[in-house]
């Protein structure tokens, strides 16, 4: 092998390194098919929840999700959870992640049942970044994108999380709460979160101890 040869290879190799890194982690902005999908209704028009047992909505449920950019596609984030919110309140939900209605972004909608009068927060760009060694297992998981089938689900009792809040604040906090009858606001967390890696509360199950 010559050295310009060499060179050439070491050059084709961090390119397609960085066309990866780019393709996989940069927050682009969004794309034209996912704007009209947010706008193409009103704010208050909730969206088609996708279903597993559908195909084609199966396969945009398991695909892993990007950031947003929260600073240039402000607008459409805005649009989109205001329609996440008519969605979940017309579902009667407690949670819903961005890609059940269809778009592959990190954005959720959560329910504060550990908040008085239980409040919905958004998480932007979330992640957990400190987690118990011991799980638990959550009785009776649900999930508006599997109609009319609940389990056992495996999950932390406490997650530490960052995420940006629909105020474009940065968010530190400890979530704790796994009892189904009280307050399960760590598990909502977490069940919201697996979407976004296009995990469904089924991959988890476990059996009740007692
Ligand atoms: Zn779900």
């Amino acid at each position: 092998m010559t050295i310009s040869a060499n060179r050439m290879y070491k050059f084709i190799a961090i390119l397609c390194t960085l066309i990866l890194f780019y393709s996989c982690n940069t927050t682009k902005k969004m794309t034209i098919t996912e704007r009209k999908l947010i706008q193409s209704a009103d704010v208050n028009t909730p969206f088609r929840v996708l279903l597993v047992t559908e195909k084609s909505d199966s396969l945009v449920l398991r695909k892993p999700c990007r950031d947003v950019d929260i600073v240039n596609d402000s607008l459409n984030i805005k649009w989109l959870i205001a329609r996440m919110k008519a969605t979940m309140k017309a579902e009667s939900g407690v949670g819903i992640a961005a890609p059940q209605i269809g778009l592959s972004r990190n954005v959720f909608l959560f329910v504060r049942v550990d908040k008085p009068d239980m409040p919905v927060e958004v998480a932007i760009n979330p992640k957990i970044i400190e987690v118990p060694v011991k799980t638990v297992c959550f009785e009776r998981d649900g999930c508006l994108s599997i109609p009319d089938v609940s389990g056992n689900s495996i999950r932390y009792p406490w997650v530490k999380v960052e995420y940006y809040n629909e105020n474009d604040e940065k968010i530190t906090e400890k979530l704790t709460g796994y009892s189904r009858n009280d307050n399960f606001v760590a598990v909502i967390f977490q069940h919201e979160f697996d979407h976004l890696q296009g995990i469904l509360f089924t991959d988890k199950l476990c059996e009740m101890n007692d």
